[in-house]
């Protein structure tokens, strides 16, 4: 069955095509473009699988200086300390470059490999395995919360985004990452972009889209970066 659009709320769809089986939409009136009916839950989790953070893991060493990059970047325009929640984080590098760069660093990952490695490689205590809404962390508690390449996949965006909100210190930052829709270089025919991904990325945003959710719970856009790559990275911040 069709769900609404997460962004506003209506049914309004055209069907731009079809890969694997599944039916992507875009919203007639916000533009968020969607798979719709919604893949079930077993296959978008399928992807989860050990193979999944090997890839990382190969990379590691690369992977953990970009990530000290992201982190310094987010020190130099808003927050120099304090507690970094990493949400979908994989083996843990953000995590780690965080803190080595003095922050309290958490980290939160479905797949149970990536966090046995976050823990027993990168030795990283606050790394947990499951779902984000599961953790029961304290609210108001985080003054930067990350997700790169993660909202993406998310089945519920309007419950992801009340927690996120919960847990958010007043005055926090939240950085967005996600594949962009509205990017010059992103191809006309959707259906030939690397991004599109069955049962795997289930929504698609543009800048629009993507602020206009957040807008809806009451963040406002702290920086909007400028991207060469098909990609958002959008800061939003929870008024103080
Ligand atoms: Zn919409």
């Amino acid at each position: 069955m069709q769900i609404a659009c997460p962004v506003c709320g209506g049914f309004n769809y055209e069907q731009l095509f079809i890969k694997r089986d599944e039916i992507f939409v875009r919203c007639t009136v916000c533009t968020l473009m969607l798979i719709n009916p919604p893949p079930d839950l077993s296959q978008s989790t399928a992807t989860y699988d050990e193979d999944y953070s090997h890839a990382y893991i190969r990379k590691a060493p690369k992977k953990l200086k970009r990530c000290a990059g992201w982190v310094r970047r987010m020190q130099r325009r808003f927050v120099r300390s304090g507690k970094w929640l990493d949400v979908g984080c994989s083996a843990g590098f953000v995590v780690k470059a965080a803190s080595d760069l003095g922050f309290d660093a958490y980290g939160v990952e479905l797949e149970p490999a990536a966090v046995r490695w976050a823990s027993d490689v990168l030795n990283l205590a606050n790394v947990r395995c499951g779902l984000l809404e599961a953790q029961r962390y304290d609210s108001a508690s985080f003054d930067v919360i990350s997700l790169y390449d993660v909202i993406e996949h998310v089945p519920d965006l309007n419950r992801l985004l009340d927690e996120l909100y919960r847990i958010l210190a007043p005055g926090g930052i939240i950085e967005i990452r996600t594949p962009d829709l509205g990017h010059w270089r992103t191809p006309r025919d959707l259906s030939k972009w690397k991004e599109v991904k069955p049962s795997e990325h289930l929504y698609y945003f543009n800048s629009a889209t993507l602020q206009k959710l957040f807008e809806l719970h009451d963040f406002r856009t702290a920086y909007a970066r400028p991207m060469f790559n098909p990609a958002l990275d959008i800061y939003f911040r929870k008024s103080a």
